[in-house]
């Protein structure tokens, strides 16, 4: 999702109390940070959040950290998190290239992924966010039996992701091309902007859901 270049778009989210300014200072202080010991969840490329905002609502328990690349798409999730009375989620305008000097090792729980944007060309495989190369980068930071759940509607995408699970040894727990068809699945689903879209389309969504290898056990 790429929107027009809002006027003083960095300004507002750098005045921002919901926007996290400095999160390489946080790496190994997230808990310290929310004042807690639970479960840090963040969704990458969370767009305008409703998904992550909704989560945040139903799972009062769970921190949340949102991750978008694009301040003029943060500052539409902004507009709706001042509406909200929440204090477990915050957001931060950052590469999930930089995942790693945001986090420290097993400081993460879940991850979330959401219509990650779907870079056709293969010459730009690396970039997909479920590349092999990011699944690396997702391991650092997860806790052992950390999940990444992972929704599009491209089976492309979606393809290539099962063949980087495998080849990088994650446990595949969830595999569903017709996610909108599966009751038991749907129960608790929270559906993203993108995933609306689709399914007033009738456009079929395909879900994984992985676990982090255990890589002492091999
Ligand atoms: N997750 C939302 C949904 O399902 O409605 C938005 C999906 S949109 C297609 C993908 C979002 O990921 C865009 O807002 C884009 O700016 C963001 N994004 C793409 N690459 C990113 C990256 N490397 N780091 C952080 N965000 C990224």
């Amino acid at each position: 999702m790429r929107l027009r270049h809002i006027k003083g778009a960095e300004e507002q989210i750098a005045e921002s109390p919901y926007v996290i300014q400095d999160p390489q200072g946080l790496k190994g202080k997230w808990h310290e940070f929310f004042g807690n010991q639970n479960p840090i969840r963040i969704e990458v490329g969370m767009g305008k959040g409703k998904f992550i905002m909704e989560l945040a609502e139903k799972n009062p328990d769970v921190n949340y950290i949102g991750i978008e690349l694009y301040s003029s798409v943060l500052l539409r999730g902004l507009q709706k998190r001042s509406q909200l009375e929440l204090s477990n989620i915050y957001f931060m305008r950052i590469d999930a290239l930089e995942l790693a000097d945001v986090f420290d090792a097993g400081e993460v729980d879940r991850i979330y992924l959401n219509f990650s944007d779907p870079w056709p060309k293969e010459r730009h495989a690396r970039r997909r966010l479920t590349s092999r190369e990011f699944l690396a980068r997702y391991e650092e930071i997860l806790a052992d039996g950390g999940l990444v759940e992972f929704k599009t509607d491209n089976r492309s995408l979606f393809d290539f992701s099962l063949e980087e699970v495998k080849e990088s040894g994650w446990e595949l727990l969830v595999c569903t091309y017709v996610l909108h068809h599966d009751k038991a699945l749907m129960e608790g689903n929270v559906m993203t902007e993108y995933e609306l879209k689709c399914s007033n389309l009738r456009n079929p969504v395909h879900e994984l859901v992985i676990r982090k290898p255990n890589r002492n056990a091999e």
